[in-house]
């Protein structure tokens, strides 16, 4: 009850969305347009597509319709942790493309100096701070397999630094933390809504036509190419790329490979320079602990702190809602959990606390495709890890729309872009299996991270249920 008194002023809005640098939305699409490329969905997946279309061919007359505001859902109310890996995570890569997963770490490497790159060539200011992430043990079994990610990781020829309790407590005071294991290279910590609507400026600039409030409703084929409707009007295009992450896809056939999850964030009052100081923090890491029902943490420019994640909430018939974006009970395990992990900032406020979906799909990490024969491409199923990873999907689907199926290029030939995950089941099946799945999860992470009967059959079928 203490902890839930922290939260009494809490806004139940996103942190981020609220900066007064949040632009304003362009006009709908009035009447009819036609286009080279239609890119669908103004996050960061349709941005980069855009951005990155008009830098390979300037010529490319490209549109862009946002069905909301630009940046409003997912790419707008994220932690900020801007990750490398393209996987879900070194481990979830070993499992499933292990001959592939040097290349994909490599790859995905270069993605995150690309996004890098790009902040810097527009000049886009999203409080970038390439800090790396530190894992936390906060159980003794964690602390094993943390020492065994970083062998396995090693043999990889990646480098992660094992931290023992002292050497973490010295980096992060919490008494919770027993062990971590530090990427100093391999995440960036950002301002998630700037890097959105410094994406759409940029998009802008290079002479990309977006339009807000203007959501497709159908694709159909026209002639040579497609059509797209819209509430006012209609988009006619060469080529359709759909960036559409968890909101019902225009392609029916992608539909039952993605479920929403909705993951939730308190952010707190900045912290006093004596709070902070009790803390140390003075590498400014992203962190996330490592139990199967996760915390991620950061600080904010601004030296708030972020406390992310933990509850995983999947509602019967996959609807996405507005209403599920607050979650009081959640928000209280949060807050309870959060002084748990920093006594030492007793009294501390929070001043939002705010949800969002996340487009699940059974291997945790995108997959990609084609439709019309060739014609429409999508990239969806980035689970909790599309920060960085949304503009490695963008420039494959360019890729596919490119026609480089035939004549492929890395991106393209790699086992992971041409493989799909299991579709989930239809209702109720889904939501049993998902419930039993959680419930399982829950149960390892109190009885020393031991996997159920029913997790390790999940296990030997490649499937699962994550954030
Ligand atoms: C609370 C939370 C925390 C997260 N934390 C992290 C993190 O720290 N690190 C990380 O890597 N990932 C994180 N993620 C995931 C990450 O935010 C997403 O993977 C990423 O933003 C996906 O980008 P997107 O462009 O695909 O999707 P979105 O940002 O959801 O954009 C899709 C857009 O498409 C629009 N749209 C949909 N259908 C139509 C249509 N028919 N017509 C027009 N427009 C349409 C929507 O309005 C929306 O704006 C988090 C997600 C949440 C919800």
């Amino acid at each position: 009850m203490e902890s839930a008194r922290a939260l009494s002023d809490a806004r139940p809005t996103p942190f981020w969305l609220e900066d007064p640098g949040r632009p304003a939305a362009l006009p709908a699409l009035v009447g009819d347009t036609t286009c080279d490329l239609l890119v669908v969905g103004g996050g960061y997946s349709g941005l980069w597509t855009a951005l990155i279309a008009k830098e390979r061919d300037p010529a490319l007359d490209v549109v862009l319709v946002e069905g909301h505001e630009v940046g409003w859902a997912a790419s707008g109310r994220n932690g900020g942790f801007c990750a490398a890996s393209l996987t879900h995570g070194f481990g979830n890569g070993l499992e499933r493309w292990p001959s592939e997963l040097a290349q994909l770490e490599r790859l995905g490497a270069a993605n995150l100096d690309g996004i890098e790159a790009t902040l810097k060539r527009y000049g886009i200011d999203a409080e970038w701070e390439r800090t790396g992430e530190i894992d936390v043990a906060t159980q003794p079994h964690q602390v094993e397999e943390l020492h065994e990610v970083a062998e396995a990781v090693a043999r990889y020829g990646f480098d992660l630094t094992v931290l023992d309790a002292d050497q973490l407590r010295a980096e992060v005071n919490s008494p919770t933390f027993l062990g971590g294991l530090w990427d100093k290279d391999g995440v960036a910590m950002v301002h998630p809504a700037k890097l959105a609507w410094g994406l759409k400026e940029a998009c802008l600039g290079l002479g990309v036509r977006i339009f807000e409030h203007t959501r497709a409703t159908e694709l159909r084929e026209h002639g040579g190419g497609m059509a797209a409707r819209t509430p006012y009007g209609r988009v006619f295009a060469r080529r359709v790329a759909l960036g559409t992450n968890v909101f019902p896809s225009l392609l029916k056939r992608v539909r039952p490979y993605v479920v929403p999850v909705y993951d939730y964030a308190l952010m707190t009052e900045p912290l006093s320079d004596e709070q902070l100081a009790s803390i140390g923090w003075r590498g400014r890491q992203g962190l996330g602990d490592s139990a199967n029902k996760f915390h991620y943490f950061r600080l904010s420019a601004d030296n708030r702190i972020l406390w992310g994640g933990y509850d995983a909430v999947y509602h019967y018939g996959g609807h996405v809602r507005h209403e599920y974006d607050q979650r009081p009970e959640t928000f209280r395990t949060l807050a309870n959990h959060f002084f748990r992990c920093f006594p030492q900032l007793e009294g501390l406020r929070f001043t939002n606390a705010w949800g969002g979906a996340i487009d699940t799909c059974s291997r945790f990490s995108a997959f990609f495709d084609t439709a019309y024969r060739g014609k429409v491409a999508y990239a969806v199923g980035y689970t909790g890890l599309g920060v960085g990873a949304t503009r490695f999907g963008a420039e494959v689907m360019l890729d596919l729309l490119a026609g480089e199926r035939t004549e492929r290029t890395e991106r393209t030939s790699l086992d992971m872009v041409r493989s799909k995950p299991l579709p989930f089941p239809p209702e109720p099946v889904r939501w049993a299996g998902i419930e039993i799945t959680t419930r399982s999860l829950e149960h390892a992470d109190r009885n020393g991270g031991h996997r159920n009967l029913w997790l390790r059959t999940l296990d030997r079928l490649g499937l699962g249920f994550d954030s």
